[in-house]
């Protein structure tokens, strides 16, 4: 009987280190200033409004509500009803207008009938994020982004791109939920890079490495992609498809993503 030939395994492709990612997406999509833009609560409501939804429909609805009553406190006391009318314009009113009434009425429950949520910056970051994950609607990704985008605290938020671009890099393993995703990337990712990683992988999710037909022919960080060869097989892109131009270091700043597809898991 003739020896079995062993099979020859294809040496598995090394996956690009997280700062290279990072540092080659910024240049690509680059530069991210790092402003803060609303305060801790204002920033909790416009993330509320922005889950399943446009970023100018929920900056549409945002400026609906302010504008109807003026400040947070008033939208707490406000009735469900008049919340509603007044994001209708964003889409999911019904859902998200009790969710903040809730929320922000939980706040001042905790918060000694107080709004400001400023002494967050004061805490150690897990505590931080466990004091807004106890309100109800708020997970890993919306805590993330109310400490990093408010208060330039270095905690990750993951929303859908980010994770399918991470998982296609192997940065995390095929079977991480995005719960764990995001302390997998908050401890691989250094704290000042945390902003520009959310922003940059968000950003080459949507144009580059989208969830269907991803344009890896034109990826800059294609080289170290152990997805790659896969993506461009049988069953990924055309390869008649025609990328479209990136954008260059130095062009136009890309503006702040808002969108968290990626279900909050505590509700
Ligand atoms: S090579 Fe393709 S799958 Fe890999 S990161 Fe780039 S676009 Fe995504």
């Amino acid at each position: 009987m003739p020896p079995k030939r062993s099979r020859k395994k294809r040496a598995a492709k090394p996956s690009i280190a997280i700062n290279e990612a990072i540092r080659l997406l910024t240049e690509q999509y680059g530069p991210f200033p790092e402003e803060p833009r609303l305060d801790p609560a204002h920033e909790l409501v416009f993330t509320i409004l922005s889950q399943h939804t446009s970023d100018t429909n929920s900056e549409r609805a945002f400026r609906s509500l302010m504008g109807r009553f003026g400040d947070l406190y008033s939208i707490a006391r406000a009735e469900v009803a008049d919340i509603e009318s007044a994001i209708s314009v964003g889409g999911l009113a019904k859902i998200k207008a009790p969710r903040i009434k809730t929320i922000l009425t939980r706040i001042l429950e905790l918060n000694q009938d107080s709004l400001d949520l400023s002494f967050l910056a004061e805490m150690p970051l897990a505590e931080a994020k466990a004091w807004l994950r106890q309100l109800p609607g708020i997970g890993p990704k919306s805590a993330g982004i109310i400490l990093n985008f408010s208060l330039g605290m270095p905690a990750m938020a993951i929303d859908t791109h980010i994770f399918r671009v991470a998982q296609r890099l192997e940065l995390i393993g095929p079977k991480v939920n995005a719960d764990k995703a995001h302390d997998l990337l908050e401890a691989a990712v250094e704290p000042h890079q945390v902003f520009p990683f959310h922003v940059a992988f968000i950003t080459h999710g949507r144009q580059v490495c989208k969830a269907q037909r991803p344009l890896c022919g034109d990826c800059i960080i294609g080289f170290g992609c152990p997805a790659r060869d896969r993506m461009m097989g049988s069953d990924g892109p055309d390869a008649s498809q025609t990328p479209k131009p990136r954008k260059r270091a130095g062009s136009k700043t890309t503006q702040l993503p808002h969108t968290p597809e990626i279900e909050e898991t505590t509700q």
